[in-house]
């Protein structure tokens, strides 16, 4: 079979905020990253897993080492991936104390019977794994975090439901989830997405991030599929299943992802941001948030990163 080029996507959140310079000089160094994998042969899962690495490791998004806190002031991380080779998928919900999610789902997928593992027993499992730890958040970040947080608070549900709770924390506002999806040489496609959480969020709430067919999904036959926004939504409508139900029917990338957008923003009011590769290449990048962090790249020229895509 002849060599196909190689197509990587990243993301870094959709949501309000302007990308910074140092943000998008991550995204580039993730597609550079997870690229130069995929010119050497290695799998799209290795492409996907690799630059989702840079970004949790640089502490600029929220996930990995920058991940919001929960509101009693702790650090749980979500994240999955999944190979459309086999529609194998590994992923960790509320994990804790480590640098690299991504890579705690990867091994889920690997070495266990199971797909998502959650909470103490997957951050038992992580260590287990050898992977890199991270610190508790300090007593500074967590008062911070508190502080930025509280106008915003007094608004929400979960700030009421909290007060009425024992051992009342903090919160925090956030967006900036990331995610990949990519195409290797020999056309098999992959997914992934690694998250802090959203803002304002009780202690022990998980978003679309770990869960297949809602935070993302691939398989070569129809399509690959990583999503950011509000997680509650994206649960709802299934979105990343369904974006990659319509490229099998027939729709383009860019149909399919405005088709599923426009259904999550008129049945209950969601907004989410996704990337979407099709099977041959082509691909397409799209938000119904004001603005979304994200590049792509085929290998030629610079890799392309902005923070809107129309
Ligand atoms: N989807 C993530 C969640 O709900 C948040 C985000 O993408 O900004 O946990």
């Amino acid at each position: 079979m002849n060599a196909r080029t190689p197509v990587i996507l990243v993301h870094g959140g959709a949501g309000v905020g302007m990308m910074t310079a140092a943000q998008a000089s991550c995204l580039r160094e993730a597609l550079a990253q997870g690229y130069a994998e995929l010119r050497r042969g290695a799998p799209a899962i290795r492409g996907v897993e690799t630059a989702i690495r840079v970004l949790e490791g640089s502490g600029l998004f929220n996930a990995g080492v920058g991940s919001v806190l929960q509101l009693d002031g702790g650090r749980r991380m979500d994240a999955s991936l999944m190979d459309g080779r086999d529609l194998r998928a590994g992923a960790v919900a509320a994990v804790e104390g480590i640098r690299y999610p991504i890579t705690a789902a990867r091994h889920v997928m690997d070495e266990t019977d199971h797909v998502l593992l959650a909470g103490k027993p997957a951050t038992r499992f992580a260590r287990y794994c050898r992977i890199e730890r991270q610190a508790p958040p300090t007593a500074a970040a967590r008062k911070a975090a508190l502080a930025d947080a509280r106008t915003l608070a007094f608004a929400s549900k979960s700030w009421s439901l909290l007060q009425k709770m024992p051992r009342a924390g903090r919160l925090q506002a956030a967006c900036e989830t990331v995610g990949a999806v990519a195409l290797d040489q020999a056309g098999n496609s992959a997914a992934g997405a690694s998250t802090g959480g959203a803002g304002l969020m009780l202690p022990g709430r998980v978003g679309d991030t770990p869960q297949i067919g809602s935070g993302v999904y691939a398989d070569n036959e129809a399509g690959a599929v990583s999503m950011t926004g509000r997680g509650e939504g994206i649960i709802r409508v299934a979105v990343a299943k369904e974006i990659v139900d319509r490229m099998e029917a027939g729709a383009t990338p860019n149909r399919a992802l405005q088709c599923v957008l426009r259904k999550l923003a008129d049945r209950i009011h969601g907004t989410a941001g996704a990337l979407v590769l099709a099977p041959n290449g082509r691909f397409a990048i799209g938000h119904t948030t004001p603005r979304m962090a994200a590049g792509h790249w085929t290998g030629n020229g610079r890799p392309i990163v902005a923070d809107r895509f129309r």
